[in-house]
């Protein structure tokens, strides 16, 4: 059975790398119908925080990513946050020193710094020289008794590894480029290097999927798991994929630091988790070749992580609400009008919230639905519903309100008033007519009277918005504008 896992660490706020992993070891679990582990690995205290823990949680929930064992699932390995499993590592650590698989190190930082400065300048491999790992008894006792405190060490066999990554291939690193590791602090703390495949043995996981950025602890990983299977704590070693890289702007890894990666800016943007999600899952996988626009079901039946592509996947964007406003088109016009209601209130909405209109936002939604890439772009499209006088835009207002501007106004005014309101045809005719007078083409002819009505140039069909608006009110504004 595939067993997969989620296992960030919580610092700062999620974002969408983080995410992008999330998905494919979801889609890859939820396609073999296996489990997806969620473990937090928060043992680094001084940057873990059950903010960032939260969050990471609610990020899960909002996406509709669900885990099988976890935070607030439990399951049959719990606990699933490492800071409540540090006896665990504690002990596993000690038998990998009692069994010679990993031994104390007592270099100081800076004899570690001069030593590996000299190997550079020599032109030899500046990684750990294995200077302590075979210390006669004498030594260590003169280390003590100068008061040094050891960390632990993974002493790294001999020999060339190999494995097959899933993305990549296989792949081959030699000795010389993998040096001995450290896995536990001189203080006792166990490290990334230790928990995450000692977790990833005792929780039985099959498949390793996470980030190229991951590449390099693999060839680690592998030789620390046969000494876990040698000590009856793995049954076995997990297969690997390593993930493309997300290239953001300028051709440089997205940063977790650049606001377009936080999934925080997405959901406070109105994206629509599957929107997201379609978006996210293009970042080195793809349903067809024809195929942007799909569902998650779809992803799952379809997702295979060999097809990931191993070649650096770019964030964009644009692309990424182009998609999501297909998702929105795709919603039914009831769940599209009911998603919408955060950005119709307060902080996202400047009117009061008593001046809101149900019976006219639903005769606008399904107008609005055909428009918006997300679904924060709703406040500003629908504002002139609202507020008692349309909002001002002293650029809108130029850009329109040329000369001649109040002549074709009043037309249109005469016009409008002496048409059809429950139609959107005839409000069109009367603004097309009122053109004709001036010489002006429709397009040109309504823009006046879109910026009178509404206070922008540009928003939803201009018709449909003035017979939503009311006759009364439409007219009242462009008086207002002539007056
Ligand atoms: N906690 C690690 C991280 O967030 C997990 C890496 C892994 O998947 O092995 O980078």
């Amino acid at each position: 059975p595939v067993r997969v896992r989620f296992c960030p660490s919580p610092t700062g706020n999620p974002h969408v790398g983080l995410v992008r992993t999330a998905l494919f070891n979801w889609a890859f679990a939820r396609h073999h119908q296996g489990t997806l582990v969620f473990r937090i690995e928060d043992t680094d205290a001084a940057r873990d925080s059950e903010e960032s823990y939260r969050q990471l949680l609610d990020a899960m929930r909002w996406l509709g990513l669900d885990w099988d064992e976890g935070p607030e699932v439990g399951g049959p390995h719990a606990p699933y946050r490492q800071s409540q499993r540090m006896d665990i590592y504690r002990d596993v650590a000690q038998k990998l020193l009692d069994a010679g698989y990993a031994y104390h190190c007592y270099c100081s930082q800076e004899e570690l710094e001069s030593r590996r400065e000299a190997a550079r300048a020599a032109g030899r491999p500046s990684g750990y020289d294995g200077h302590c790992r075979d210390l006669s008894a004498e030594q260590i006792a003169e280390y003590k008794a100068q008061g040094r405190a050891p960390i632990v060490r993974f002493r790294m066999p001999d020999e060339t590894i190999t494995f097959t990554d899933l993305v990549r291939g296989e792949l081959t690193f030699s000795p010389e480029n993998v040096p001995d590791y450290g896995i536990v602090r001189a203080n006792g703390a166990p490290l990334y290097t230790l928990v995450n495949p000692v977790d990833d043995a005792l929780m039985e996981i099959t498949h390793v999927l996470r980030g190229e950025d991951l590449l390099s602890s693999t060839p680690r990983q592998i030789a620390l798991y046969k000494a876990l299977m040698d000590l009856g704590i793995a049954k076995g070693i997990p297969e690997f994929g390593h993930l493309p890289y997300v290239m953001g702007e300028g051709n440089k890894k997205l940063s977790k630091r650049e606001p377009q990666s936080s999934l925080n800016l997405y959901r406070e943007r109105g994206f629509l988790p599957e929107g997201l999600l379609n978006y996210l899952s293009l970042l080195g996988w793809s349903l067809a070749p024809d195929r942007d626009i799909f569902s998650l079901e779809e992803m799952v039946a379809a997702f295979d992580v060999k097809d990931v592509n191993p070649n650096p996947a770019r964030f964009d964007l644009k692309k990424c609400e182009s998609i999501n406003g297909d998702h929105i088109r795709l919603l039914d016009v009831k769940e599209f009008t009911e998603r919408c209601r955060p950005w119709l209130q307060p902080p996202f909405a400047p009117w009061a919230p008593e001046d809101f209109d149900e019976a006219k936002w639903q005769a606008i939604a399904p107008h609005a639905q055909t428009r918006v890439k997300v679904l924060s772009e709703i406040t500003d499209n629908v504002d002139f519903l609202f507020l008692p006088e349309p909002v001002e835009d002293e650029a809108s207002w130029n850009k329109a309100m040329k000369e001649g501007s109040d002549a074709l106004l009043r037309t249109a005014r005469e016009k409008l008033e002496a048409a059809d309101w429950t139609s959107a045809e005839s409000l069109k005719e009367a603004v097309q007519a009122a053109g004709e007078v001036h010489g002006l083409k429709l397009g040109k002819a309504q823009a006046p009277v879109r910026v009178a009505v509404t206070g922008r140039t540009v928003g939803l069909p201009l018709f449909e918005s003035l017979q939503v608006l009311g006759k009364e009110k439409a007219l009242a504004r462009i008086d207002a504008a002539l007056a």
